[in-house]
């Protein structure tokens, strides 16, 4: 039987909706909600999304700014300008598009955002707050993956969940994420993959997540029958975007599938617009 897919654009839609709702009463409370993004160059995949951010925001109504710098900007100019963001009443939250230039220290620039501005939610604190199971700016994709394994309706107690990946904004959020909802978790890495244990893992999922950047890495026939399978890779193979996992051949087996694109990334846009409505909202706390 084929898996039913997961349409990312359609639960992004949903939460536009409540977000512009929200807007609606903060600005009658004279409360308007501001995204500042920061740019350092002219990286074109970060153009784009930008140029995504901005459409996203224009729709429900949040005012986005874009600070556009020349890649010769030294660390402690840029410190400064964060720290003025950071001090600005006009702005709810703050993003710094990557890639920045290698003369900058991408790290220490994003702990500078004030945590309540912070609404990647990449910041110690609070992926702090992810640990003790109480996001409040969670990391934008780990909260996506969570609210598309949600709209599935599938009870996660007791399930297993196996993710492949372990970045610090993806991999390791959404592993505590999932741990919070009494999934039983492991977690795969590139030396997993060198070890030729992947499949193995794979294999035992109920629930699959991948946040590689490798087309079609997961082979459909490791997917465990009735899976829910969750893929987060953007790869550009002839000029199409396609995921870490074989799609078609997974469909077959899988219960319920993300499709590339339309699955984990507009999802994770919507809860960047969530994270800026409640930063506005601590702010005026
Ligand atoms: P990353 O690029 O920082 O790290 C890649 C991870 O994959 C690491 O944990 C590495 O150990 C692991 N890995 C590499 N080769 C492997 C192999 N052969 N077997 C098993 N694991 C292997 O990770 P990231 O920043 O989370 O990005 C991963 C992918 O997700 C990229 O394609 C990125 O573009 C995409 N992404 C999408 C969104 C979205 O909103 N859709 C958001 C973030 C990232």
């Amino acid at each position: 039987m084929s898996a039913q897919i997961i349409d990312g654009k359609t639960i992004a839609g949903k939460i536009r909706e409540e977000i512009k709702e929200e807007v609606e009463n903060l600005k009658k409370k004279g409360h308007v909600p501001s995204l500042a993004a920061i740019q350092v160059g002219e990286d074109p995949g970060s153009t784009v999304y930008i140029r995504s951010q901005r459409r996203s925001c224009e729709k429900v109504g949040i005012e986005y700014k874009l600070h556009q710098f020349d890649t010769t900007i030294s660390q402690k100019e840029m410190s400064e300008f964060i720290q003025k963001l950071n001090g600005d009443k006009g702005v709810s939250g703050i993003i710094l598009q990557m890639p920045l230039p290698q003369a900058l220290d991408a790290r220490t620039l994003q702990a500078t955002i004030h945590p309540d501005k912070d609404v990647e939610g990449v910041s110690a604190a609070n992926m702090g707050m992810v640990v003790f199971g109480r996001p409040i700016l969670g990391p934008c994709t780990a909260m996506a993956i969570m609210e598309l394994i949600k709209s599935t309706g599938v009870d996660l107690y007791g399930k297993e969940a196996v993710m492949v990946g372990h970045s610090d904004i993806v991999g390791k959020p959404t592993a505590l994420l999932l741990l919070d909802k009494f999934v039983t978790i492991s977690v795969c890495h590139i030396a997993t993959g060198e070890r030729g244990t992947l499949p193995e893992y794979v294999k035992r999922a109920e629930i699959l997540i991948v946040a590689v950047g490798k087309a079609h890495l997961i082979k459909g026939e490791w997917i465990r029958e009735g899976a829910i399978v969750i893929d987060v890779g953007i790869n550009r193979v002839e000029g199409k975007i396609v995921g870490d996992v074989e799609f078609e051949e997974a469909k077959e087996r899988a219960s319920y599938i993300t499709p590339v694109p339309g699955g984990v990334g507009p999802v994770t846009t919507a809860i960047l617009l969530k994270n800026t409505i409640e930063a506005t909202k601590l702010r005026i706390r």
